[in-house]
């Protein structure tokens, strides 16, 4: 009933999304009270506009993202902890081809998939991380593996999917990553790379970026951060970003926030963006707010497109972005919110 309730609010926030072509670095709508959980969640940052989406994908993307944070209050509201409302909502954005992440991640240059995903627990700051798996289903499921069930943090390639294997997730075959789209993309780029001898700049196309991260307070007042994604269409000599790097792409810690990045890897593992966020709010005493806004427009100035999500252990979240979108939600007590732009 609730969940039900909660949904049409998501969707009618939706529909009241306001578009910001020049990039947001603040979310008007997220409440400024504490709540004692909440869950805040991405679906990736890049160039998308409304036109270039069609109506029936933002549909698509709006009920999925709802969707996710419904599942992950229910958790929490139940006392669930923030590492399972993380993983829940994570696999479940994983399984969904619309996003570049598990199922919908997107190709190498020599046509492959190759995913890459990090979650860290605030409370003792535990971690582990997978990069280039090929083979298992929930790439999250398999981050946490690592940080529960070994002595590493980082475990890459064949090793990693061994190892999440002997783990008991579920592995499936290479071919089960396929989907046409992002087949036709790589193709695309392929073929003007072809023609001109090179590929346009990140910065020059329309481009998604994709990745997933959640990032959730439970009532015991522990945060986890975790992100999830395929990496970028046409990466090619074993190349990895971002999103599996602790420190670049997720970081948590209870004296400060969680947070889980989005956008052109290089530039958040050059400036170690998602601890610097925590790092900021530690030595300098700002808010989660002030904190994350300013590495998101420091980043840009020096042209890293992307955006993150951050939630402090009072319940307060960030959304700053500075590309034209980035697909987010947040959800807490009786309040939900899902903007696409
Ligand atoms: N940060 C990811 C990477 O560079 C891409 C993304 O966020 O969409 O691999």
């Amino acid at each position: 009933m609730v969940a039900r309730m909660l949904f049409s609010i998501g969707i009618l926030l939706s529909l009241c999304m306001s578009c910001n072509q020049g990039g947001s670095t603040s979310e008007p709508d997220i409440p400024t009270q504490g709540f004692d959980y909440a869950l805040v969640i991405h679906g990736g940052a890049g160039f998308s506009n409304p036109s270039s989406l069609g109506d029936l994908k933002i549909k698509q993307y709006t009920q999925v993202l709802t969707e996710a944070l419904n599942r992950g209050h229910d958790m929490l509201k139940d006392g669930g902890t923030s590492e399972d409302a993380v993983v829940e909502v994570i696999a479940f954005l994983e399984d969904s081809p619309l996003f570049n992440a598990g199922k919908g991640a997107v190709f190498t240059h020599d046509g492959q998939n190759e995913l890459d995903a990090s979650i860290m627990n605030g409370r003792d700051r535990g971690a582990g991380a997978v990069a280039a798996i090929r083979q298992v289903k929930n790439p999250i499921k398999a981050a946490q593996a690592v940080m529960n069930h070994s002595e590493h943090v980082l475990l890459t390639s064949d090793g990693a999917d061994q190892f999440a294997i002997d783990q008991g997730l579920e592995r499936v075959d290479t071919s089960y990553f396929f989907t046409q789209d992002n087949w036709d993309r790589l193709q695309g780029i392929l073929s003007q790379e072809r023609e001109t001898g090179s590929s346009d700049r990140v910065e020059d196309r329309d481009w998604k970026f994709g990745t997933v991260g959640a990032v959730a307070l439970d009532r015991s007042g522990n945060l986890t951060a975790g992100t999830s994604t395929g990496g970028m269409t046409n990466k090619r000599y074993d190349r990895v970003g971002d999103s599996p790097l602790i420190g670049a792409g997720t970081y948590a810690d209870n004296k400060t926030c969680g947070v889980s990045c989005t956008g052109h890897g290089e530039y958040f593992i050059r400036y170690g963006v998602a601890a610097d966020v925590t790092h900021r709010m530690s030595y300098l005493g700002e808010s989660v707010d002030k904190a994350a806004a300013e590495v998101i427009r420091n980043l840009k100035e020096i042209g890293g497109n992307g955006g993150l999500i951050a939630l402090d252990t009072n319940g307060h979240a960030a959304l700053p972005f500075n590309t034209s979108s980035m697909f987010r939600g947040y959800i807490a007590p009786d309040t939900i919110l899902v903007e696409l732009f």
